[in-house]
């Protein structure tokens, strides 16, 4: 349905509207750390692919249309709810993390760690919010290929990232940031 389409072209406008102030701002911080591997460089260029050019083909031409399938109505409208939920925390998680956001792994000039917030609960809300946001995506956009491209695309994206970045924080962080860890989950809340 149209419909399905436009929301999660919508979703993913207000994305770009939520971390556009941040992108910009981090280009002008002086970055003390830089951790970025070549891997980790390819990886984002995955799921621009997964989330935004395979969706794209299938919205605007009929290549992927062999593969497309047809989800029940209610199933399409759950998407949408899924959807909202992502960008909720994708938002929160930004508002909480503030100027110490940065596109790949890197650590400012008088970096904070933050443990308020959503990251009271999760220590990567971000990458939550794209894990809800790939769920999204299966049912937003109905087709075998470009539906569950993100869920495929994000997993090496996110073990990779997370364990070096785990591993950043530690070495810059120390016991804060190890209590931080034994205190929060990953991307689930800690029961
Ligand atoms: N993993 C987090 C943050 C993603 S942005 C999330 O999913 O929400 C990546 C950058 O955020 C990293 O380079 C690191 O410098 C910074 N970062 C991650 N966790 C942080 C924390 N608790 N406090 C401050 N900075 C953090």
């Amino acid at each position: 349905m149209l419909v399905f389409k436009i929301v999660f072209w919508v979703g993913t406008v207000m994305q770009v509207i939520i971390r556009g102030p941040f992108a910009i701002s981090a280009r002008s911080r002086n970055k003390t750390e830089q951790h970025g591997s070549h891997l980790e460089n390819i990886l984002p260029v995955l799921l621009t692919i997964a989330a935004g050019i395979l969706p794209l083909i299938y919205t605007f031409t009929n290549w992927l249309a062999f593969a497309n399938y047809s989800l029940p109505v209610w199933l399409g409208w759950a998407g949408v709810f899924i959807l909202i939920v992502s960008l909720l925390i994708f938002w929160r998680a930004h508002v909480d993390l503030k100027a110490n956001w940065s596109p790949s792994l890197e650590l400012y000039e008088g970096h904070t760690l933050i443990t308020n917030g959503i990251y009271r609960f999760i220590r990567h809300p971000m990458y939550a919010s794209q894990w809800v946001w790939a769920i999204a995506q299966l049912m937003l956009i109905q087709n075998r290929i470009a539906g569950p491209a993100s869920q495929i695309l994000f997993l090496p994206f996110y073990l990779l990232r997370k364990n070096a970045e785990e591993k950043m924080m530690l070495e810059k962080f120390d016991n804060p940031y190890r209590e931080y860890m034994q205190a929060t989950g990953g991307i689930l809340p800690k029961l």
